[in-house]
């Protein structure tokens, strides 16, 4: 599997873009389009890897600001979690930027599975951080934005709940063996059992 990291947006604070292919085949996802298209197709052009999908860990603008030109670009389908009690036109998270914003090809649950070729990841719900919040999980590794390295993810904005992104952590994400390479939608990566020993803010 090839899993590059693309650090996209304000160069202070910088959201990873991931892009996750076979090795085989070369076809894979984009997670977290979160800015500068032209870096994420040029990533693409460079690995000879071609998207079929493109994954948001959440609906926050740093997550889904180059969207609408990759999708454009690669012509792949676009998946978001199901929030199937919102309207994606007057949602407070997404009104202010509806200009980079696509209503999703395909909405995914807890308990989803994306398969791509021999990749398959399944789709655990980790609310906390944003209520449509996911993780992928496959592989030995896992793509979230609830936890970081010694951090957790922010709460204290619209939508974030501390107590569900603690549940998110302690009853999905430590539930993961400690090998679990962890790639955070900010930061540097880790591993579930380094920080199940050394996050502060999870003891
Ligand atoms: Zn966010």
């Amino acid at each position: 599997m090839i899993i590059e990291t693309i650090a996209v947006g304000f160069p202070a604070f910088p959201t990873n873009c991931y892009i996750v292919s076979s090795e085989v085949t070369r076809q894979g996802m984009i997670i977290d389009p979160g800015a500068n298209p032209e870096v994420i197709m040029n990533t693409l052009k460079q690995l000879d890897i071609k998207a079929l999908l493109i994954v948001i860990t959440h609906r926050h603008v740093d997550h889904f600001g180059a969207l609408r030109v990759v999708k454009t670009e690669t012509g792949a389908e676009f998946a978001a979690f199901d929030t199937a009690n919102i309207s994606w036109r007057t949602d407070a998270l997404l009104r202010p930027f509806l200009s980079f914003w696509l209503p999703p090809d395909r909405l995914l649950k807890d308990g989803d599975t994306i398969d791509i070729d021999e990749l398959h990841f399944s789709v655990l719900h980790t609310p906390g951080h944003s209520p449509d919040g996911i993780s992928l999980f496959g592989h030995g590794v896992v793509f979230t934005c609830v936890l970081r390295k010694d951090r957790i993810g922010k709460t204290d904005i619209p939508g974030g709940n501390y107590k569900q992104l603690m549940n998110s952590i302690n009853n999905k994400l430590l539930t993961l063996p400690d090998d679990t390479v962890v790639y955070p939608d900010h930061g540097s990566q880790t591993t579930i059992g380094q920080e199940r020993k050394n996050n502060p803010l999870i003891r």
